[in-house]
């Protein structure tokens, strides 16, 4: 069995949950993950906004427009009265619970009920349509089985426990449809895996399944050498080892949201990314297999803060990296980039929450400058060192740049450079002409 996970712009009108309901049937009895319709949580968000400054009002303008785009969509995307009925009195109700909010208290926990209705409603109007066409598919509730423990992380036994269970009491049907995204927490309120985060639910199922492969469906073909938002003439990478495809993902390239790869290299289960729009085409390919010696793709990681703390002490002296780590640690913060000299160790954060704080702590510990609005372009391939002249390409590239820090030797595959947000364009760009040979 494999898993599916169709994106927000795959199922974002009655023609494409149309085209996706056909890509599902002829691929059999797999689990299908999908995003809300795209723009729907985005528009949660808002609601919730005016909600949490009790603008009613506001609330209630916004759910309207919602409202009659998914009435406009069941009446495109149904054939018969009887399954239009069905359809909108499923939907209703997710409705009245959005308006169900605006005479309350609204506080953390109401805002993620809310943003758990875009799911909830792109998989029942799925599921409702294959059972118009004739389909036997069955809708599996995430709220049921996808459950988070006390630290946040995923409750992976009671997820295969409850998923099992639920599959073989559903033995007889033609395919499962679930909602990404969604989750409940350790006290069992409605909770979320973070925005983007189907793709995270996908990659979790096919653990809990042990999946032949995970599918990561969108509206483009395969992870680009560069991000396609910036940079024209862009190609797919048609393979990526699953670090290759976990750097890529952590430092920008939004086609896979950052969780999604941990889960399928530890369990070695192969991810295909792979474009709705272009269901023939061959996409990429994330495995174990470590293909070519060469630069493969460039990322970018936006509003990255750089800190350096210079002290004359640091001089021969060891346990100083220790007590500057231990302030990160202390305040819960990730550092994505180090690099050290004789008196000073530069790092960067992409979590300023706690940055007053870390920054009064490692006052004690030397001179303190930081540099905020930058940005982390990292390049991606098979950079073992013994491989010649690609880091140099890489810097010959940005010749014109200012760059901040280089990191290069943390690990075979990539190599990051921190420059200016206002450069990040350009610097993309740059390396596309001379790591790829694109022609302006
Ligand atoms: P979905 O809603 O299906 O999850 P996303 O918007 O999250 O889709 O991801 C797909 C988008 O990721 C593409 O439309 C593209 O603009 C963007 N993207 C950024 N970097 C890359 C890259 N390197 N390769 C492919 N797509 C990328
Ligand atoms: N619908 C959620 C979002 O827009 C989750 C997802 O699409 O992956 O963030
Ligand atoms: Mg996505």
């Amino acid at each position: 069995m494999k898993v599916l996970k169709f994106g927000g712009t795959s199922v974002g009108s009655a023609s494409r949950i149309k085209e996706v309901a056909r890509l599902v049937t002829e691929r059999g009895k797999n689990i299908i993950v999908l995003s809300a319709m795209s723009g729907t949580t985005n528009t949660l968000v808002e609601i919730a906004d005016y909600l949490y400054k009790n603008n009613a009002q506001g609330a209630k303008e916004v759910i309207n427009i919602l409202e009659s785009k998914y009435r406009n969509t069941i009446n495109e995307l149904y054939t018969t009265d009887e399954y239009k009925a069905k359809a909108w009195t499923a939907i209703e109700d997710n409705f009245k619970f959005l308006r169900s909010f605006t005479k309350e208290i609204f506080t953390l926990f109401e805002e993620k009920e809310v943003l758990a209705q875009g799911e909830l409603m792109s998989t029942v109007m799925m599921d409702l349509y294959l059972h118009e066409q004739g389909v036997k598919s069955v809708l599996l509730p995430a709220l049921d089985f996808m459950r988070t423990d006390k630290n946040s992380e995923p409750d992976i036994p009671y997820l295969r426990r409850e998923l099992t269970t639920m599959l073989d009491a559903n033995a007889d049907a033609d395919l499962y449809i679930t909602q990404g995204y969604i989750c409940r927490n350790a006290y069992g309120e409605v909770d979320n895996l973070q925005r983007g985060g189907s793709d995270y639910t996908a990659s979790l199922i096919g653990c809990a399944i042990d999946a032949e492969e995970m599918e990561i469906w969108t509206d483009i073909d395969g992870m680009h050498n560069n991000d396609p938002r910036y940079v024209e003439d862009t190609t797919p990478v048609r393979n990526l080892h699953f670090e290759e495809a976990a750097e890529l993902a952590y430092f920008g390239a939004k086609i896979l949201h950052p969780t999604c790869i941990l889960p399928a290299k530890l369990n070695n289960i192969p991810v295909r990314l792979l474009n709705t729009m272009q269901p023939d085409a061959p996409g990429t390919l994330i495995n174990n297999m470590l293909e070519g010696d060469a630069i493969k793709a460039v990322a970018a990681k936006d509003n990255i803060t750089a800190i350096k703390i210079k002290s004359s002490r640091m001089l021969l002296a060891y346990g100083f990296l220790r007590k500057v780590f231990e302030v990160f640690e202390t305040y819960k913060t990730p550092i994505d980039m180090v690099a050290t000299s004789e008196v000073g160790v530069s790092l960067t954060i992409d979590n300023q929450r706690k940055l007053p704080e870390i920054l009064d702590e490692l006052r004690k510990l030397g001179t303190v400058t930081v540099d905020d609005d930058m940005v982390i372009i990292c390049v991606v391939g098979n950079l073992e060192w013994h491989n010649r002249g690609y880091e140099a390409a890489a810097i010959e590239a940005l010749a014109d740049i200012p760059v901040r820090m280089i990191c290069y030797g943390g690990s075979n595959y990539n190599i990051s450079f921190l420059i200016k947000a206002e450069d990040k364009i350009r610097t993309l760009n740059l390396l596309s002409e001379k790591l790829f040979n694109v022609k302006r």
